[in-house]
């Protein structure tokens, strides 16, 4: 049965839950969610339960950012096809008028479920706690260090990987305006499983088609991990 299958079902029906022993519709009202992460996953989940559940549980979405900054089309940054990131910046208005989401924005710092809390850091710096009765973690991914990497700032002044969007992809696109027309830009792709499977390959075509034309003496490099291209072979 799919989630939002059971969602409905339960609800229409008055479905009673062993541990509860009350009927959905009524435990619904005083049904709290707890979302983590305010992005692709984070952001659709909130808005969904909220839909589905016919506003009757009441989801809180705690995000560290103040806005979303879309991965899809950071290419077009990175070409210079599209002018700038901020028109790939994304509010939570949406969320929160359209949806009845409460936004909070915090950096989730601890959870304990046992007593189902979390502890999120607020922008002035203060702890606030929060609890729940159910939890969704959408917190997205982090970097590990490249070999001879000593702190991960370097991702965000040298080696910009930009695959989280933000200033990493203006960085890259800055990096690639200011080379000479000799020097290579080398791709790394790790081992499968990774995020987007298309992504790196995507990226090198596109560097590639940007460079024949402005640096044509220059080249794209992909250190691959992988013994084989990772998603859409024939095209890439
Ligand atoms: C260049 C590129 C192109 C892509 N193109 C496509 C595409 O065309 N189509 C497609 O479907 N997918 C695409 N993807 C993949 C897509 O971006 C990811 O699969 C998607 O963003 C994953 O969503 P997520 O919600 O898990 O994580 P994220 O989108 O990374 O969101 C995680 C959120 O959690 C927040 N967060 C993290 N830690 C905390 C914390 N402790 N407290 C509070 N908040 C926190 C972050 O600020 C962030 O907003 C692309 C990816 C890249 C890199």
């Amino acid at each position: 049965m799919k989630r939002r299958q059971f969602i409905q079902s339960t609800a229409g029906a008055g479905v009673t839950f062993a541990a509860g022993l009350l009927p959905f519709a009524a435990r619904a009202a005083s049904l709290r969610v707890v979302v983590v992460g305010g992005g692709m996953a984070g952001a659709a989940v909130a808005k969904f339960i909220r839909l589905w559940s016919k506003g009757e549980i009441s989801v809180s979405l705690i995000e560290k950012d103040t806005s979303y900054v879309s991965n899809i089309l950071s290419n077009e940054v990175v070409t210079g096809k599209r002018p700038s990131i901020d028109s790939l910046a994304y509010s939570y208005t949406a969320l929160t008028t359209k949806y009845g989401v409460q936004r909070i924005q915090g950096t989730v710092t601890g959870i304990d479920d046992i007593n189902k809390t979390v502890t999120y850091e607020t922008p002035a710096g203060s702890n606030s706690v929060l609890t729940y009765d159910r939890l969704v973690l959408a917190p997205g991914l982090d970097f590990d260090l490249m070999p001879g990497m000593t702190s991960a700032s370097q991702y965000d002044t040298t080696v910009p990987h930009a695959w989280k969007a933000g200033v990493q992809t203006t960085l890259l696109r800055n990096q690639l305006l200011a080379m000479p027309d000799w020097q290579n830009v080398v791709i790394t792709v790790p081992l499968a499983p990774y995020r987007c499977p298309p992504g790196p390959y995507e990226r090198a075509c596109v560097i590639a088609d940007w460079l024949r034309t402005r640096k044509p003496n220059s080249k794209v490099v992909m250190l691959d991990a992988n013994p084989e291209i990772q998603a859409q072979k024939t095209n890439f």
